[in-house]
């Protein structure tokens, strides 16, 4: 059974100095407000209300922190891009995420959620730009691809996978759908492998 679906909620962080320091390997979930990062997350595990927690007044703007086990956790990163956030919420949120993407030692790789009607906002070419010189993996998720005919979706995803070549070569891209349950899968071998595990769904090779 994926690691994913053990996932309970762990602890709520405001501030940096507060991170959980027993953390073998995390991965992070970003994305812009409504892009679809909590019904991800939930689609992830098979749970529906696991990323309820992110979502309750007061820890929208807080890192949430979620256990898979032994040490390893996925990690809800603030969503961003609300109009009318205050300067001062929006230079906490800036200083917050750029100075945990740029040093956070235990985070293995970055989940960039996008709304497929809306790819790479000016605010998640910034997270991928504070990312960047750590050389750790992105895979993006174009969330609602179920808004877009097939041929739509996949004309987008090659426009967006050049595009985002060019800001972070080497991340990996791929389409996602919550309601319809799309690219599970696909997302999970990718973060299976960042934790270290074995694909377990790949046939034996003969003779091993
Ligand atoms: P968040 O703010 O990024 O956590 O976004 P949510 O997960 O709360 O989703 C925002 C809205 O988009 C909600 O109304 C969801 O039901 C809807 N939504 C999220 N993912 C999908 C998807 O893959 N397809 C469709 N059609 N709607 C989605």
């Amino acid at each position: 059974m994926p690691l994913f679906q053990h996932a309970t909620f762990f602890t709520t962080v405001n501030h940096l100095r507060d991170l959980p320091q027993e953390v073998a390997l995390e991965i992070a979930f970003a994305g812009r407000s409504n892009a679809g990062k909590s019904s991800a997350l939930n689609t992830l595990a098979r749970q529906n209300r696991l990323a309820f927690v992110s979502k309750m007044p007061g820890r929208t703007q807080h890192i949430n922190y979620f256990s898979l086990g032994n040490e390893r956790f996925l990690v809800d990163l603030p969503g961003y891009g609300y109009a009318k956030v205050p300067e001062e919420i929006r230079t906490h949120w800036r200083n917050l995420l750029s100075i945990y993407l740029a040093t956070r030692v235990p985070l293995c790789g970055l989940v960039l959620i996008m709304d497929i009607r809306h790819p790479l906002t000016t605010l998640d070419q910034q997270m991928l730009g504070w990312f960047r010189p750590t050389g750790k993996p992105v895979h993006v998720l174009l969330t609602k691809a179920d808004k877009l005919s097939r041929s739509e979706a996949a004309k987008t995803m090659k426009k967006v996978a050049a595009d985002l070549e060019k800001l972070y070569p080497g991340a990996t891209i791929q389409l996602f759908s919550s309601p319809k349950h799309q690219g599970i899968e696909e997302a999970e071998n990718i973060l299976m492998k960042w934790l270290g595990e074995e694909d377990n769904k790949k046939p034996p090779v003969k003779g091993e």
